[in-house]
């Protein structure tokens, strides 16, 4: 099973990467691809350019064993669905998938284009991200529960909990920083960090 973990990744910090590394472990993944978003439905298009996003997220993960990098969102240069995402990557891909989201993410998911079915083309690990409590408000009665799941034996149609390493980081703190001139050191990789310095990138309003 490989696992897909999209976001806007504006930019990637070690809270991300350490979520992909703990969900590779705890579920015996072969792989998780991290995905940048284009402009996304829910977002308004961050300033720094889809290139940049994507150079900082290769910085990243580029020697951790099992993060890949994912281009597909950002190829099509449009808005993209997760549905969509799915369908073309299963047919890429001979494997299951398992969409990872943070709580925070995940409690949207009612909102999201055609959300049932995404379930019937992945199953979803939602992060348990420190801060953000899971509320399934927007769900039908037990839809969540009813698909919970202690291990993933199942090609798609499951909801698994990982719990995962605290780090209290977030793309919005690491931005603010910047923009207040502070430091942002061990927040993001060390690589992330020379990039953003040496393009200036998140200084100006
Ligand atoms: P922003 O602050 O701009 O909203 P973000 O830090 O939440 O950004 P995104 O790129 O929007 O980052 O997040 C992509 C995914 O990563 C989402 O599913 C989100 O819940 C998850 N995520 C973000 N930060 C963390 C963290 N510190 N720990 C675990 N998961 C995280």
């Amino acid at each position: 099973m490989i696992g897909l973990f999209g976001g806007t990744f504006n930019p990637v910090h070690v809270g991300h990467v350490r979520a992909a590394i703990d969900v590779r472990d705890q579920l015996a993944l072969s792989e998780v691809r991290m995905m940048p978003a284009n402009i996304t439905p829910h977002r308004t298009q961050p300033r720094v350019s889809s290139r940049q996003r994507a150079a900082m997220l290769k910085l990243a993960i580029n020697d951790i064993a099992g993060l890949k990098y994912e281009g597909l969102e950002l190829q099509r240069k449009q808005a993209s669905y997760t549905y969509d995402t799915l369908m073309l990557l299963r047919e890429r891909i001979d494997q299951p998938i398992v969409l990872l989201m943070g709580a925070d993410a995940f409690s949207f998911l009612p909102s999201w284009y055609r959300w049932k079915s995404i379930l019937k083309l992945a199953n979803i690990a939602v992060l348990r991200r420190p801060g953000s409590r899971l509320s399934l408000a927007a769900f039908p009665e037990d839809w969540v529960q009813s698909r919970l799941v202690q291990q993933l034996d199942s090609k798609q149609g499951k909801i698994i909990k990982v719990p995962i390493s605290r780090t209290e980081v977030s793309s919005t703190d690491v931005r603010a920083r910047l923009q207040a001139g502070k430091s942002i050191r061990y927040l993001v990789p060390e690589a992330v960090e020379s990039y953003i310095a040496k393009h200036g990138l998140y200084i100006e309003n």
